[in-house]
């Protein structure tokens, strides 16, 4: 059974560093960060910047 989910055939770039970041085939959610560590990082700049 192959369905596409058109939200992971998008292009998704890392919003810390702009690379681009390869999702996982198959279900579950959008990997958007190349690595969690990005991730974290990125979310601490928003908090500081008061989005959170
Ligand atoms: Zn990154």
């Amino acid at each position: 059974m192959s369905f596409t989910d058109p939200a992971k055939n998008q292009p998704v770039t890392c919003p810390q560093c702009g690379s681009d970041v390869p999702q996982s085939p198959g279900r579950g959610r959008i990997k958007q960060f190349c690595n969690p560590s990005h991730g974290r990082s990125w979310r601490t700049r928003m908090r500081s910047a008061g989005w959170l």
